[in-house]
């Protein structure tokens, strides 16, 4: 088994000197993290390479260089490489993604450029990643795909492979009010895209709670514990926060090259006390926030003059990206007129670098910071912020982290503030800077511990981990299809009998669900094979349904079958009349009717349907967010209402059902199991009521739930195509 790492970048970047490939080490938190995990499984095994990158090798290649440039990133960094030309470049990276996916899910939708040939490029180019993905994949091998530039993947490569396939979301995933500002096309295209993996990673638990609304709402997929059911497939959404290698920045503040460097800053900063501001040139990070926020700081507190300087480290991204070119005239712009303002011949307040920091210079720079001034607007995660308390060997400092940041969720112990607040990073900045040690000692002592406990191997680990029993989960759920086995088998049996029993639901089972119940009767061509089926007179066929006996009996009154109207309250044998299982009361009815009604009424598109001795309140028509979210809350409900009355209140598909105590289809259905010795028995139902049916069978019965859900039964078929296909067949076996 091989690990499969998917992203944008390739760890390393080509560079052509002389004639000669050369590879450089990428910049990013993904590929400095992974890098040690991925070299802990290469150390596990002495015969196989245990991983292989996939990814763009960050430049246009000449066509003449592409085989020698696979071919030296094959052999020497385990790395395929993806080509992508520049025009192709443009409209994906910088066009879909940097302009479109990331402005959106950083909740700046007015920057959000929805530009047709930008998704088509989209497409394309998840499609390339796909084809360079089949040509190095092996059976057995792990897919990890990584973040918003392959958003479609999972699904274009689950549907060429059985290989367990996982994504991470690297930057937040965004409320619904913010997803659905994208074309309807694209925004199901995408949510599809991701349902392709076997398990989707997050951040934090607000990113995977937005994206399963996002899929309920969209798609009408309801979750269950983060787990989703699309066909036969087990799907999960789930929060893992990326760590840092804690111990390679809590040691390197140690080492002589850092060492070296701290000492150079400290020429420079001599005693000041230093507050850092580290990150990308982007508008999501809130520099300009920080900048007022520290004018306003240095405005209303005098006594700090002379005495404090910002490092302010701002690294070059997306110069294509207008945005970016107009953020940085304004932070140059605003550093210059704070250092104006307040500066003198001999103290600069902001001492100002445009450029990005090697790993012994930054962490030189962690570590003479007496205060990391962080404030992003959004944020998925900030490493910057681990990365700086990591370094912290001396336990002194102080974290202030923006409430926007997927970090700040595990970060407790740091001045947590909303960065559109200034007056808020003011005051954190005040409290920073007069914090004693010891309080600064206690707190990062317990952020300490959590880095290093939760880093970045075990975030790899627990995913990895997750992924391989989420592909066991999902094997041994398609282990219940009936297959062409089961099926023979179930032939042979039905043949070979004497006595059959065979009961079957209506709703879902021998006709696909209908935003109208009543529309959904039955056709001719099913009322004939049911007739069919029922002719044999070894054969005796019980239609369940949770229908009042009125619409069957039209339906169906003239085959020679038995009948079960309302989930088991009506029973009706063959050639015989009408009648119900017990004596049932039904004047509780009189008080459900307008607590249903009032319902209905909330909620456009749902209604009630009253029967003789049941009701139900049916929102098959309705949103489906809404529809589970009022269905939760009317169960409830009648729960509490009914707690002293004899009557049962069940969820069905997309119904509420109230009946009478104790009636359901199992004491209808061992009204016929008890009164003959049967050598045949099957059960097929789609619904929550056929549960009862199929826990009181016989073990050898076949019963067969149709759907892809957990069931008592033996078996499950996929959907009312398949089941109909069956009957079909044991007629002609007859
Ligand atoms: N970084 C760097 N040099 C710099 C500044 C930052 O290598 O001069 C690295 C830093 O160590 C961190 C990453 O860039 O791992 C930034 O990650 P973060 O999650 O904070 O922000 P992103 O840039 O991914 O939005």
């Amino acid at each position: 088994m091989r690990l499969l790492v998917v992203s944008n970048r390739l760890p390393v970047t080509v560079a052509e000197r002389k004639g000669q490939i050369k590879f450089q080490k990428s910049p990013g938190g993904l590929v400095s993290g992974l890098s040690v995990y991925l070299d802990s499984l290469k150390s596990s095994s002495i015969i196989e390479k245990k991983y292989l990158w996939v990814g763009w090798p960050g430049v246009p290649v000449a066509e003449k260089k592409k085989k020698e440039v696979k071919e030296k990133l094959l052999s020497e960094v385990d790395s395929y490489p993806v080509f992508i030309s520049e025009k192709a470049m443009d409209n994906f990276y910088h066009g879909f993604c940097n302009k479109t996916i990331w402005p959106l899910f950083h909740y700046f939708p007015s920057y959000t450029v929805y530009d047709e040939e930008y998704w088509e490029t989209y497409i394309k180019m998840n499609q390339n990643f796909r084809d360079a993905v089949l040509e190095v994949v092996k059976p057995g091998d792990i897919i990890w795909i990584h973040d918003y530039h392959l958003m479609l993947l999972p699904m274009m490569l689950r549907e060429k492979l059985k290989n367990p396939i996982g994504f991470f979301l690297h930057i937040p995933f965004p409320s619904f009010e913010m997803f659905r500002l994208l074309p309807g096309k694209w925004r199901a295209r995408i949510l599809e895209g991701l349902l392709g993996a076997h398990l989707i990673g997050f951040h934090t638990h607000d990113y995977t709670q937005y994206f399963l609304r996002c899929v309920h709402r969209i798609l009408g997929y309801e979750h269950n514990m983060g787990k989703i059911i699309v066909g036969d497939r087990v799907i999960k959404a789930d929060t893992y926060p990326m760590g840092i290698d804690f111990k390679k920045y809590n040691s390197a503040a140690c080492t002589k090259a850092v060492q070296r460097h701290k000492k150079e800053l400290e020429k420079t900063l001599g005693d000041y006390k230093v507050i850092l501001s580290i990150d990308r040139l982007d508008y999501s990070k809130g520099i300009l926030n920080r900048l007022q926020a520290y004018e306003a700081f240095l405005e209303k507190n005098h006594q700090w003059h002379t005495k404090v300087v910002m490092v302010m480290v701002v690294v070059p991204s997306r110069i294509a990206v207008e945005h970016y070119q107009e953020m940085k005239k304004q932070i140059d712009a605003l550093a210059g007129r704070i250092n104006g303002r307040f500066g003198t011949l001999s103290w600069t307040p902001i001492i100002y670098q445009y450029k990005s920091l090697a790993f012994n210079s930054l962490v030189a720079l962690y570590s003479a910071g007496d205060v990391a001034l962080l404030t992003p607007l959004r944020d998925g995660m900030n490493l910057i912020a681990k990365e700086y308390v990591a370094a912290k060997k001396d336990k002194t400092g102080v974290l202030i982290l923006s409430e926007m940041t997927g970090a700040s969720h595990e970060m407790g112990e740091a001045l947590i503030m909303n960065p559109n607040n200034i007056e808020e990073i003011v005051d954190a900045l005040e409290e920073a800077m007069e914090m004693p040690k010891e309080e600064q000692i206690r707190r990062n002592q317990v952020l300490q511990r959590r880095l290093e406990f939760y880093d970045v191997s075990k975030w790899a680990e627990s995913f990895i981990k997750d992924l391989a029993a989420l592909k066991e989960e999902q094997k041994r759920f398609h282990d219940k299809i009936m297959g062409p086995a089961a099926r023979k088998l179930l032939i042979k049996d039905f043949m070979n009998a004497k006595n059959r029993l065979i009961f079957l639901d209506y709703d879902g089972t021998l006709i696909p669900f209908s935003k109208n119940p009543l529309e959904a009767r039955p056709d001719k061509k099913l009322l004939r094979m049911l007739e069919r089926l029922a002719a044999d007179k070894k054969t005796q066929i019980i239609l369940t349904s949770g229908r009042d006996k009125h619409t069957l009996q039209s339906w169906f009154g003239e085959l020679d079958i038995g009948l079960i109207a309302e989930h088991g309250i009506w029973l009706k044998e063959k050639n015989k009349k009408w009648r119900l299982i017990k004596p049932l009361n039904s004047e509780w009815k009189e008080e459900i009717i307008p607590v249903l009604e009032t319902y209905a009424g909330r909620l456009p598109g749902s209604f009630v349907e009253e029967k003789e001795y049941s009701l139900v309140w049916h929102y098959r028509r309705v949103n489906a967010e809404m529809g589970s979210l009022i269905a939760k809350e009317l169960l409830d409900y009648l729960i509490d209402f009914t707690a002293n009355i004899d009557i049962q209140v069940m969820q069905g598909h997309k119904v509420i059902e109230i009946t009478d105590v104790d009636v359901n289809k199992s004491s209808a259905g061992l009204h016929w199991l008890s009164g003959k010795t049967y050598d045949f028995i099957m059960a097929i139902g789609g619904d929550w009521t056929d549960e009862y049916l199929f826990k009181v069978l016989p073990q050898n019965a076949y019963s067969i739930r149709v759907g892809m859900t957990q069931s008592y039964a033996r078996f499950n078929l996929r959907n009312n195509a398949e089941v109909l296909d069956l009957l079909n067949r044991l007629v002609k076996k007859k």
